[in-house]
């Protein structure tokens, strides 16, 4: 990719860009995807076509760094929903909670091979997107 600050060819992964020591994203001057000049206000490079507006930085994504997606499914394996609470996806962690504990009620505890799974699954591929530096919304599924 391409420093969206200064232009320079940098790793998809840099932190920060080793040209100009702006983080990536920060400002964008310049299509991440074909360096060609952006305007402040442009959300789309209409050279490429990519996406290429800042990257807010909110809560949900600030409090979500080393939380890998293995310790995720773990916790929600031991409390569903719990996995997806700890990288702040809390209001869907209580939902998830409540189903279970509602579905477990009704069901007899019998629901729990389908909620705990599904919780499971949901907290390991919801944090593995969080890892992966993509921004995830409160009530993101999979
Ligand atoms: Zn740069
Ligand atoms: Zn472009």
């Amino acid at each position: 990719m391409y420093c969206p600050n200064c232009a320079a060819s940098i790793s998809d992964k840099a932190e920060l860009c080793p040209k100009c020591g702006v983080r990536p994203f920060r400002e964008v001057n310049y299509c991440y995807n074909c360096s060609e000049s952006i305007n402040a206000n442009q959300e789309m490079c209409v050279n490429c076509g990519v996406r290429v507006h800042k990257k807010v930085s909110t809560p949900v994504s600030a409090s979500t760094e080393s939380k890998p997606p293995w310790l995720m499914a773990l916790l929600s394996f031991f409390l569903t929903g719990l996995g997806q609470m700890v990288i702040g996806q809390v209001k869907k962690g209580f939902a998830i909670l409540a189903v279970s504990v509602v579905l477990g009620i009704v069901t007899f505890g019998t629901s729990a091979i389908i909620t705990t799974p599904f919780a499971i699954i949901d907290a390991y591929l919801v944090s593995k997107k969080v890892a992966d530096g993509k921004d995830i919304d409160e009530w993101e599924f999979f």
